[in-house]
């Protein structure tokens, strides 16, 4: 299988093949069709499989080929645990966006509140943050989700070791609408909080796990 086996618009085939990146993962086989299919998807694979583009692939092609549904509100929000994997995929998104109209930015905890603020003054389209500080901007009414067309939350399994679940909630309520499209990956599924915060957040799912024990 090729990268241009899926319909994937010109701009982003080229940046993988800037990025070097020739054939899609396993997990990039099979989670990128139900991505690009407006379904909700519940996916486990390995770290290092590859589920970071499994993900943004689907979010830009969405993004690049539907008009929105708010001109302010971000499209796109990603979650993840941790300053340090939100800033991996942070760096991954910013290769996608470049060359392009979209404006991604990231808000993270133990960064300026107040910068944070600002940078969401200018509309971004897409949201890569850690859910405690997104949800401290919430309830300061510095975004709203109206208008949020996906919802992706990596790592969910360790989101909720970290104990970000009524942070997830909260998120999730905000974005509350019959178009959203939520996608959710972890590393594992054996964790019991997992099926719960699915049930609650994921709309009949497609389910998606790579490799054994899972
Ligand atoms: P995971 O989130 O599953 O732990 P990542 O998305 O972080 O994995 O990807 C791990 C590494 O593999 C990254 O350096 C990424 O650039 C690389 N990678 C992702 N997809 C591919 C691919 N299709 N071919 C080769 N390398 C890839
Ligand atoms: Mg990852």
């Amino acid at each position: 299988m090729q990268f241009t086996d899926f319909s994937l618009d010109t701009r982003l085939l080229k940046t993988l093949d800037h990025m070097g990146i020739e054939k899609p993962t396993e997990i990039q086989e099979q989670a990128i069709p139900v991505g690009l299919s407006g379904k909700d998807l519940m996916a486990s694979s390995k770290t290092g499989s590859g589920k970071t583009l499994a993900f943004l692939l689907p979010a830009m092609q969405r993004i690049i080929s539907t008009r929105p549904l708010s001109k302010r509100d971000p499209r796109v929000l990603i979650l993840l645990p941790t300053r340090e994997l939100a800033n991996q995929v942070y760096s991954q998104l910013r290769l996608l966006v470049a060359n392009t109209q979209y404006k991604a930015v990231k808000i993270l905890g133990g960064e300026n509140f107040n910068d944070q603020a600002k940078s969401l003054e200018r509309d971004p389209h897409f949201v890569v943050a850690t859910p405690g500080r997104l949800a401290d901007h919430l309830a300061q009414h510095h975004l709203h989700l109206n208008g949020l067309e996906l919802l992706i939350l990596d790592e969910a399994d360790r989101m909720l070791d970290l104990g970000f679940v009524d942070q997830l909630k909260a998120i999730n309520a905000a974005a509350d609408h019959k178009r959203r499209q939520t996608l959710m990956f972890s590393a594992t599924l054996d964790h019991n909080k997992i099926n719960e915060i699915a049930a609650e957040l994921l709309k009949d799912p497609m389910h998606v796990s790579i490799g054994a024990g899972n």
